[in-house]
């Protein structure tokens, strides 16, 4: 199929997100954690340097002109994937959602036009601009259809490429250090992932008409994680969650494992996912779509989070469906 141009006029929505005291959010977050976590802590700290092992980001920090940005969405890959139409470039998104210079962290799709097949993309990238030098830590993982192995790839030194198919859920920030939020869980007592933790504290907080938005980074220190990897697209429809999950390559994957996160409290009306989490490991050579830690009694997690001052939506599908959000 041909490929579709990254630079094809896309619609752009944004809306202001509520902004909560640092202090306060940490408190509410704090509360949360221990309804999940027999041992857990919430507080704010100077962003220590996230280019340092274990967390090998792009930039420095999560802090400065922070925004969520959600580009496509499942409706371009469930029931059917229209992969050559959508095809997004990075450094055009930042042209059209003005992002120029923006670290960017998230959860996304890599392009099949790059690596031959279908994947998961865990963007790690500094944008062209002026500020700090571009650089492109973006991994993808993806599956080897002769043995079901996933296999871990770095998407800026392999393939020097920022593009990427379907979907993307993106944390973005002028990358510079700050106040953030820092979240240590150990042993988990409740039923939640982390992140789904934290959001519903947040939202039961704040209330649906207050949506927080939020990114960030967190280590699985010790214990192991569901995973998923994405294999190439599937010849036939997918038209439940069950031919999803059917479709999906499940994986426990080991720590350590480094995860870049998104999420939002709320939806305030843009079709979005709530939240949306990649991860991988340089230790063990894996990647893939973060769903929850399966080992509770050894599970420790170490992460920071910032809070998005805004929310971009990007080329809303128009037909839509709640299939594949989880
Ligand atoms: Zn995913």
């Amino acid at each position: 199929m041909e490929k579709g141009d990254v630079n094809r006029e896309m619609g752009v929505q944004a809306a202001a997100l509520f902004v909560p005291d640092l202090d306060d959010l940490a408190a509410v977050v704090a509360k949360v954690l221990s309804t999940n976590y027999s041992v857990s802590s919430c507080t704010v700290v100077e962003c220590p340097d996230l280019t340092k092992p274990p967390f090998d980001l792009a930039a420095p920090g999560i802090c400065g002109k922070t925004k969520l940005v959600e580009i496509g969405g499942v409706p371009n890959l469930v029931p059917e994937a229209k992969y050559a139409e959508k095809v997004y470039d990075f450094e055009a998104l930042g042209k059209l959602a003005n992002l120029d210079g923006s670290f960017v962290l998230g959860a996304g799709a890599g392009s099949k036009h790059v690596v031959g097949v279908n994947c998961e993309m865990m963007p790690n990238l500094i944008l062209e601009g002026e500020k700090h030098a571009a650089k492109n830590n973006t991994r993808v993982a993806r599956v080897n259809a002769e043995n079901d192995k996933c296999v871990l790839e770095h998407y800026g030194e392999k393939y020097d490429s920022k593009e990427f198919c379907l979907l993307c859920n993106a944390f973005c920030s002028a990358g510079d250090s700050g106040k953030v939020l820092k979240v240590v869980a150990k042993v988990r007592t409740g039923d939640d992932n982390l992140v789904s933790c934290i959001r519903k504290g947040i939202l039961s907080h704040y209330g649906p008409e207050k949506p927080i938005g939020m990114g960030g980074t967190f280590l699985i220190k010790s214990g192991k994680v569901k995973t998923h990897v994405m294999p190439d697209f599937c010849s036939c429809p997918l038209l439940s969650e069950e031919d999803v999950a059917n479709w999906l390559n499940f994986y426990e994957m080991d720590s350590p494992f480094m995860c870049l996160s998104t999420f939002i409290s709320q939806d305030p009306g843009l079709d979005l996912r709530v939240e949306h989490t990649h991860g991988y490991s340089l230790e063990n050579q894996q990647g893939g779509h973060y769903h929850t830690d399966v080992t509770p009694d050894q599970i420790e997690y170490v992460g920071y989070f910032n809070v998005a001052q805004e929310i971009v939506r990007v080329d809303k599908p128009t037909e839509t469906h709640m299939i594949g959000r989880d």
